[in-house]
């Protein structure tokens, strides 16, 4: 099996990974570069976006937009796979932004033709096995891969392991993977060892703590980041507070608590019987608040799951008493001068807020936890900004290859630490 990384080597968004075996080829996400970071531009790979496709296909590990949100661009004749519940909660987003936003429409039409798998449930594409397992990440039912052709590949995509289901993580490693010639490993947090200091359940205490104590909380939150998203609603009810959302956000919720679904088992992603999320009525385009509404969130107080535009912005002009404001995603987008500034959100956030958030991605220390239960050959650093110095992280104990974009290995075999 040979590997090409034809883009993240040196970079968090946009990554492109390719397996290639008997003329087949198996490529890993196809998402756009971050605003802030180093650009390569469009990408041109023979057997993806032109060419002969019909040994080809792409696997998606989750719906962030560094991952998928270029699929739109690639021909119509490529397979595309991704998780059945990934598809579903990526259909509810573009369904809700396509009439503001075109590419979102043609997101919307290009998703209606892509496959899916479930995970744990291993499928094949010509000489490759491939073993999708859910990984936790900010992003709902992400996916690792674990990619077999003679020899065998973990593909971690973007993970963590300090979130509600990462307990699991050790064993489902062992059940469904177990060891491998190589990882090709995610490393953005190489250089930030304080992002994951707080791990979710701890977070989710903060804030239960946070609703207690303020009678309204308004949170600005990633409306696809759903374990935080039910870790706040739980929170919310156990400090005795309504949980507010809109039609959309409830939307996303429900996904995940279908009763037939696999994930609707877990309590986590239940709803309280007498305290499901309050949903936010229309009326003239904007939110209702009526008095008795008022007079509800003056008695009970309030968590509000909010976004950055004019309507909530209004609806929070209207709401009584103390407001107090929450950044719970990265902090990047609401500082000035960092190219991922978003106004919009700066705007609604305002400059009296409290930042409480923890990292979608894996600490340096449960890297390693994970590299000592796959015994790789060799390890490949990709979503990352500095691989040197992934390198030398763990080049004590494991082999690190740090490729260029582009760059191809060839065989897993001829490595030697
Ligand atoms: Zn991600
Ligand atoms: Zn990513």
């Amino acid at each position: 099996m040979a590997i090409t990384i034809h883009r993240g080597t040196h970079q968090i968004g946009g990554c492109v990974t390719e397996y290639e075996s008997e003329g087949w080829r198996l490529f890993v996400d196809y998402g756009e570069e971050l605003k802030g970071g180093p650009k390569s531009g469009t990408l041109k790979v023979e057997g993806l976006t032109h060419g002969d496709l019909s040994k080809s296909a792409l696997l998606i590990t989750h719906y962030h937009g560094d991952h998928i949100g270029n699929i739109t661009d690639l021909p119509e004749g490529l397979p595309i796979y991704i998780s059945e519940t990934s598809r579903e909660l990526q259909l509810v987003l573009s369904d809700h932004l396509k009439s503001v936003e075109p590419a979102q429409q043609k997101m919307y039409e290009r998703l209606q033709l892509t496959k899916t798998f479930k995970p744990g449930k291993e499928f094949t594409f010509g000489p490759f096995r491939i073993m999708p397992i859910t990984v936790d990440h900010s992003a709902f039912e992400a996916c690792a891969f674990k990619i077999t052709a003679q020899q065998s590949v973990f593909h971690t995509g973007d993970f963590r392991t300090h979130g509600f289901r990462s307990s699991k993580f050790a064993k489902v490693i062992e059940k469904f993977v177990g060891r491998v010639n190589c990882v090709v490993c995610e490393g953005t947090n190489v250089n930030k060892s304080n992002a994951t200091s707080v791990s979710e359940p701890e977070l989710q205490k903060q804030y239960e703590a946070k609703f207690r104590k303020y009678k309204g909380s308004i949170v600005y939150m990633s409306s696809s980041n759903i374990d935080r998203l039910f870790g706040l609603y739980h929170a919310a009810i156990r400090a005795g507070k309504p949980f507010i959302v809109d039609a959309y956000q409830k939307r996303m919720m429900d996904v995940v608590t279908q009763r037939d679904h696999i994930w609707g088992k877990s309590e986590l992603y239940q709803y309280d019987e007498k305290y499901p999320p309050m949903v936010l009525q229309y009326e003239n385009n904007e939110f209702r608040i009526n008095d008795k509404f008022r007079y509800l969130m003056e008695q009970k107080g309030y968590v509000l799951i909010a976004r950055a535009n004019e309507r909530f912005d209004n609806f929070i002009e209207c709401l009584p008493g103390e407001k107090h404001k929450y950044l719970s995603m990265w902090k990047g987008y609401v500082e000035e001068g960092c190219e991922a500034y978003n106004p919009s959100l700066a705007k609604s956030l305002g400059k009296n807020y409290e930042y409480l958030h923890t990292s979608g991605h894996c600490d340096m220390k449960s890297l390693r936890e994970l590299f000592h239960m796959l015994h790789p050959q060799m390890i490949i650093p990709i979503h990352t900004d500095n691989p040197e110095e992934f390198a030398n992280l763990f080049r004590d104990e494991f082999f690190v290859k740090v490729l260029k974009d582009g760059e191809s290995i060839i065989s897993l075999h001829a490595c030697t630490r």
